[in-house]
């Protein structure tokens, strides 16, 4: 699955729209410490659909909005959108490019949409499970990510192979089905 590009918007350190175009190889950031590299990760994460504001690095989810400097002022809104070259179809969605997008608006408001059209979370979460590539997905390691699936609990570390194996969206499926 390749990714094509990611444009950011009032996320962090981008307050102003930022379009990153990812080529075929390795796409490497460099910068000085404290200018936004890990910020461009966390773009990622989140629009993927994370939620927990510890892996967000922040407090409370208001803060990945860009929250102004002494010269610009505040945004009201961020907004995230990755598009992912679907021609392989490794994702189940019947288009060669998928685009998928969230927005979050300081009144605790937020939207994501796929190819424009707006969507619930779970519609993301069920397009990338299996992937590898979702919000509990393997594609990004963090730091300390390493220590955490060699100390992982046995159960815990059986979630990363099922994810790779392909088989989370069936055990999703169970767990949905016992609980109505
Ligand atoms: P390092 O090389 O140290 O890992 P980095 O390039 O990865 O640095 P980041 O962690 O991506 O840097 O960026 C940190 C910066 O992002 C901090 O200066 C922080 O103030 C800024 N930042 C985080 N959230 C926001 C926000 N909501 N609005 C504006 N700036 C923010
Ligand atoms: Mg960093």
């Amino acid at each position: 699955m390749l990714l094509k590009s990611l444009e950011i918007q009032g996320f962090k350190t981008f307050p102003d729209k930022t379009t990153l175009k990812f080529d075929r190889g390795i796409t490497a950031v460099v910068g000085p410490n404290g200018s936004g590299k890990s910020n461009i990760s966390d773009a990622v994460r989140w629009v993927l659909g994370e939620q927990s504001t510890r892996t967000l690095r922040c407090t409370r989810m208001e803060d990945v909005i860009f929250n102004g400097t002494p010269a610009r002022k505040p945004q009201g809104y961020a907004e995230v959108t990755l598009t992912i070259d679907n021609s392989d179809r490794r994702l189940d969605f019947d288009g060669d490019t998928v685009a998928i997008t969230r927005r979050y608006y300081r009144s605790g408001d937020s939207e994501y949409l796929i190819n424009k059209v707006a969507v619930r979370l779970r519609d993301i979460n069920e397009l990338f499970m299996d992937t590898g590539l979702g919000r509990d997905g393997y594609s990004i390691i963090g730091q300390g990510k390493i220590d955490s699936i060699v100390g992982a609990r046995s159960e815990d570390r059986r979630e990363i192979f099922e994810e790779a194996a392909g088989i989370s969206r069936f055990r999703y499926r169970k767990e949905e089905s016992e609980r109505r």
